[in-house]
Formats: structure tokens, C-alpha cells, sequence
């Protein structure tokens, strides 16, 4: 393969899907850790690992965007539009809250700030900004800010809690802060893509 950028993405859990699995938050951690290694090992300033890159990135202080950590939706709104026109927001939320969807706005019967002030905006929005006791008490908050907001959605809670990933997250914010002076030590720029 001679592809030079990569993402691993985590899939989109909720506590309620975990909950029928036989799930191991940390095991994803071990494997994030595996492939930093491999990366490390590589020394290849050119391969860029977007969830690791936006680790580091956070890490030394970068201000990112990335959907599988928290914080972004105060920069950034998805939105989604379907092939009829129906406008909502973005559709990675439907495997929580369906209802979220159900916006009853179109391109053809509304202003794009129609969706912007739409109460399933708004009611993201608040959720995104509004952190569990674990997460507020946890020394990676500003940078995890309780990962992806999907993650931290349970039926009877909302998204009221800790991130279904939360052990893994931990895990790889210790192992690359473990690395900071070496990343440090290299080109950040050309590390960074
Ligand atoms: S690592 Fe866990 S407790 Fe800490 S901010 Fe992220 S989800 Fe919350």
C-alpha cells in the first residue's frame, strides 16, 4: 500500500448498544497504543494518522476540530441534507435519539438559519457543552471534553454521560503524552501533515 494518510475510527457506540456486547473499552485503548507504536516505529514524518495526529495536536496546544472528541461542535455544525431535500442534523445522532431527526424542515420550506435555531440544534448544542462529574473531575477533560457526543448517549440519561470509550481514550492520552519530548523533538509541522 503506498497510502501515506490513515484514520481508525471508533465505532459509534452508545451505552445502549454496548450494553448486549461482550465490550472492552480499554482493548480499544491497547490498540490505539499497538499502532502508535508501529507509527513511532516507522519515523515516517509523511504518514499521518489523523487520530493520533489530533492527539498530538491537541496535546501541544493546537486548537482541532475532530468528531470523536468533544468541544468541536462550539466551532462547527454538521448538517444533513438528504436526497429529498429534508434538512436535520447530523446524521451520525439518528443511532441515538431518532427524534433528533425529525426536524420537518426542507431546502424548499426554510432559511438554513431555520435549521440553525431548530430545537434539535440547540438541544445538541447544550448536551455537547454540558459534562459529566467523571469527565469534569478528569485530568484530560480539555482535551477528551467526554469524547464523541454520540458515545456518551444512554436512553434514560441522554447524553449525559462519560464516553462508552472512555478507558480507551485514557489509555492513549497517557501513552502519547508518555511521547511528548520525542514528538517535540521531530519536525511538528511535517509530523503533522
Ligand atoms: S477520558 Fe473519560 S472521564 Fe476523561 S474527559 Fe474523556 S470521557 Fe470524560
Amino acid at each position: 500500500m503506498k497510502f501515506n494518510s490513515f484514520d481508525f475510527l471508533l465505532p459509534d457506540n452508545t451505552w445502549d448498544s454496548i450494553a448486549s456486547q461482550n465490550f472492552s473499552a480499554e482493548s480499544y485503548g491497547l490498540f490505539l497504543c499497538d499502532l502508535f507504536d508501529e507509527w513511532i516505529k516507522d519515523n515516517n514524518p509523511k504518514i499521518y494518522v489523523r487520530i493520533l495526529n489530533t492527539i498530538i495536536d491537541q496535546l501541544i496546544g493546537k486548537n482541532v476540530h475532530f468528531h470523536d472528541f468533544g468541544g468541536w461542535l462550539n466551532d462547527f455544525l454538521l448538517v444533513t441534507i438528504n436526497s429529498e431535500g429534508d434538512l436535520s442534523p447530523d446524521d451520525t445522532y439518528r443511532s441515538s435519539d431518532p427524534k433528533l431527526m425529525e426536524t420537518d424542515l426542507t431546502v424548499g420550506n426554510s432559511k438554513f438559519g431555520d435549521l440553525l435555531n431548530h430545537p434539535s440544534i440547540h438541544s445538541l448544542y447544550h448536551s455537547a457543552n454540558k459534562l459529566s462529574k467523571d469527565c469534569l473531575e478528569c485530568s484530560w477533560k480539555n482535551y477528551c471534553q467526554s469524547g464523541s457526543l454520540l458515545h456518551r448517549y444512554e436512553k434514560k440519561e441522554g447524553f449525559t454521560k462519560r464516553s462508552v470509550y472512555c478507558d480507551a481514550l485514557k489509555i492513549i492520552y497517557e501513552k502519547i503524552s508518555g511521547h511528548l519530548d520525542w514528538i517535540r523533538g521531530v519536525d511538528n509541522d511535517n509530523l503533522i501533515g
